[in-house]
């Protein structure tokens, strides 16, 4: 049987077809996690996406801030080579919503318009937040620690770093307080 367009008057604001609202979810919350499978099956089969074993695939893929902003996106992203463009075939009504899949195409290309500048800003402070905390970590991991010192004759505690011939050094028989010079009790 042959489906029809519906009457324009008809059908509800493209907006609030389901797969749109969930696409523009994804988008805002710069979340792949929360796409559903209608959006997984339109995005495969009208919108250029290699081909992905499943959901969960297609999701890892996307996931990182990187690929999200760099690939993902760029799909619809018509400056990018990445972009998938219409053809013919997708003129033809897609489901009941009284649209063609070229419509809701265009719709999505709107959303990530709207969007992708901040995307990509988005990811590249994440990345950058990521590489920071792996250098603090690494920092915290290889710094050497001070030495801790508290002179209960003078009542200052501060740290110090002795090198000996360029090494640390730690092995002290005895040490004095670089302030009041008295002998601090080692533990
Ligand atoms: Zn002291």
């Amino acid at each position: 049987m042959q489906m029809e367009l519906m009457k324009a008057s008809d059908r509800k604001p493209i907006g609030k077809l389901p797969v749109v609202r969930n696409f523009r979810q994804i988008i805002e919350s710069r979340d792949i996690s929360l796409m559903n499978k209608e959006v997984y099956q339109f995005l495969n089969l009208y919108c250029g996406f290699i081909a992905h074993y499943n959901i969960n695939g297609f999701k890892a893929t996307y996931r990182r801030p990187e690929s999200f902003a760099g690939v993902f996106i760029r799909h619809f992203d018509c400056e990018h080579r990445y972009f998938n463009g219409t053809y013919p075939c997708h003129e033809e009504p897609y489901r009941e919503t009284g649209y063609t899949k070229a419509d809701i195409k265009r719709e999505l290309t709107c959303i990530v318009e709207l969007h992708k500048e901040l995307i990509t800003r988005w990811a590249e402070q994440r990345q950058r937040d990521e590489r920071h905390n792996i250098y603090l970590n690494l920092k915290k991991e290889f710094e050497t620690q001070g030495f801790k010192l508290n002179c209960e004759a003078c009542g200052n505690e501060y740290e110090v770093r002795v090198l000996k011939e360029g090494e640390d050094f730690n092995d002290f028989g005895i040490i004095c307080c670089l302030f009041c010079g008295q002998q601090i009790k080692l533990y």
